[in-house]
């Protein structure tokens, strides 16, 4: 079957992408392209974000799934105190419109303050504007990359500036699984794969593992593709 992700050795995944130009926010050929990559990412068990060229099309924007919010947070609780409290701003700190307020619910608005995601978000012309000083070193996978795991170095805080389907701008400030998913997909928008960056990459295929008792640890180990 073919695999719905472009993978490594395609052009579109080397290039530059171009910024989504003012004039094609909300429209139906971006919002079908934007819809596009989340039915995708949805297919992948272990996807938590990607990319427009991951789906051959080379604008800059990425999707974060719902689950990698949820996944953050539960990394949180094993983390320090600081990661701790700051976790706890960053689902305060996303701005949304209040036509997007009104669109969810009031279980979802406790939720969110609870720092969970119930939703996919969208990233259009993202710029990092903060990178924090402090570095950690996080497991990572790309769906363009198959079963190949490696580690990689990056800040451990990172603000991202960007713009929702409407064209409204945002920022959002995230540390831990977030922030080395806002530097993976952005990355990706400069033509830039995590395998060029990262060190002690691995093999880790569905026939090694594939036995069905080790499926929890497996989830751990794999970490998150992007
Ligand atoms: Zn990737």
């Amino acid at each position: 079957m073919k695999d719905l992700i472009v993978q490594i050795g395609a052009e579109v995944l080397r290039h530059k992408a171009k910024p989504v130009a003012k004039k094609d926010f909300n429209s139906p050929q971006l919002k079908a392209t934007i819809a596009k990559m989340r039915r995708v990412l949805a297919k992948e068990e272990f996807g938590v974000a990607i990319a427009a060229p991951q789906i051959g099309v080379p604008l800059r924007m990425f999707v974060i799934a719902a689950k990698a919010f949820e996944t953050d947070k539960k990394d949180g609780e094993d983390g320090t105190l600081e990661q701790d409290s700051l976790k706890r701003t960053t689902g305060r700190s996303v701005l949304r419109s209040p036509k997007e307020r009104a669109e969810e619910n009031l279980a979802e608005d406790a939720v969110a303050s609870e720092n969970s995601r119930s939703k996919d978000m969208v990233f259009i012309n993202p710029e990092i504007t903060r990178l924090s000083r402090k570095k950690k070193e996080m497991s990572e996978g790309c769906l363009s990359v198959r079963d190949v795991y490696g580690s990689v170095l990056r800040h451990e805080k990172a603000s991202v500036h960007a713009f929702d389907i409407t064209g409204k701008p945002f920022d959002y400030h995230a540390s831990g699984l977030i922030a080395h998913i806002f530097q993976h997909e952005c990355d990706h928008l400069d033509g830039i794969l995590y395998t060029d960056k990262a060190t002690r990459l691995r093999k880790d295929t569905k026939e090694d593992t594939d036995t069905e008792d080790i499926e929890n640890k497996d989830t751990e180990e794999h970490s998150h593709e992007n």
